[in-house]
């Protein structure tokens, strides 16, 4: 195991002498970014928070928000939430020992987190002071025919800014607490905004995260830097990336749901039509498995072309499942975004590609 131990290592060393990408892990729990970090993991890329609302100890609370009336009641049970929240971002910002961690606000539709089981249905009923027959309508209301295209995202924090007020709040938190702790690493969080498509919608879900933060950072009296970006995962906002690179500090291709949005392709049904559709060898390969270079690709290559010159500073990088493909690593690398996020056990391999990448280019 040692002499293993040893040969991975020296391969690993030489493969990070010659590339350019920084490799970096998508993980939400500390455990996968300890086990990404061992692997070589230079950052947490993304960090879905939408797990974390799902936790015995919060998913009453949040479940409580949606039925709410009013945003006091939705307030004071976020409120509930908070604490843990915050413990969630400290446990990876410590994982992560100072090197940067993007923190990506809840992404799927609300209507994901309601009950399904009628002694759920009861019990929320019951704590809410509401009947069952209420409940059940507010569910109802909730549903949509296509979710994935619907409530969810940063339409989500337009609707409820509530929810991105309280995570902005635990980001802050997690990170003065360990900051404090630790003052020698370089905690700089990064907040990251999902489904953007419009600079509006991202000036008006920025303003309320940077006016909870400043004040967050105001009341702890410690100063601190953090990072507002948005992932480009809607053609749309690859189209119009110089607008949106004004008001955006970095941009992470989430290319799960861009290359669903440039096919019309459904990411949940993948199994179905598509398997045997990709057998007609129309498409040379599963566009959700390696990245497709012609047409996702090209939205890529337009929001880097139109991005950068608006924002001389701003970082991107991929967190779709593409970020730990070989090809699409070099892909990544040809285009010139700084960073490939991928989940914990692809790290190795996202470093060799990231190498060979550079070496076939000299
Ligand atoms: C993506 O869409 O590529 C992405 C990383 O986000 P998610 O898979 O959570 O939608
Ligand atoms: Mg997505």
């Amino acid at each position: 195991d040692a002499q293993i131990a040893g040969e991975f290592g020296r391969i690993m060393a030489w493969a990070d002498k010659y590339r350019r990408l920084k490799v970096r892990t998508n993980a939400d729990t500390p455990s996968d970014a300890k086990k990404a970090v061992e692997l070589g993991a230079e950052g947490i890329g993304l960090c879905r928070t939408e797990h974390m609302f799902f936790e015995e100890d919060r998913i009453a609370a949040f479940r409580e928000m949606i039925c709410s009336d009013t945003v006091e009641e939705r307030e004071a049970a976020l409120e509930k939430i908070l604490p843990y929240q915050q413990g969630d971002f400290e446990a990876l910002y410590t994982a992560l020992e100072g090197n940067p961690v993007t923190i990506r606000f809840l992404d799927p539709p609300l209507h994901e987190f309601v009950p399904t089981e009628e002694e759920d249905i009861k019990k929320l009923a019951d704590a809410q002071g509401k009947t069952v027959e209420q409940i059940k309508t507010l569910i109802d209301s909730l549903h949509e025919f296509n979710p994935m295209m619907g409530h969810r995202g940063c339409r989500l924090a337009v609707t409820y800014p509530e929810i991105a007020k309280m995570q902005t709040k635990a980001v802050i938190r997690a990170a003065i607490n360990v900051k404090k702790a630790h003052p020698d690493w370089a905690v700089k969080p990064e907040i990251m905004i999902p489904l953007i498509g419009d600079i509006k919608e991202l000036k008006y879900v920025k303003k309320f995260v940077v006016e909870t933060a400043d004040a967050e950072i105001a009341a702890a009296g410690i100063a601190l830097e953090y990072e507002v970006g948005t992932m480009i995962e809607i053609p749309r906002a690859a189209l119009t990336a110089d607008e949106i690179a004004k008001e955006a500090d970095f941009f992470c291709f989430g290319t799960n749901d861009l290359t669903q949005m440039t096919f019309g392709f459904s990411r949940d049904d993948a199994g179905k039509f598509l398997e045997g559709y990709y057998d007609a060898k129309i498409y040379e390969n599963d566009p959700f498995a390696k990245l497709d270079q012609t047409g996702v690709g090209k939205l890529m290559e337009t929001a880097l072309k139109l991005g950068r010159p608006s924002n001389p500073k701003l970082h991107i990088g991929i967190c779709g499942e593409h970020g730990g493909d070989p090809s699409s690593v070099e892909f990544c690398h040809k285009i010139g975004l700084d960073y490939v996020s991928c989940s914990p056990f692809r790290v190795p391999i996202a470093r060799l590609a990231a190498a060979q990448a550079a070496i076939s280019q000299r």
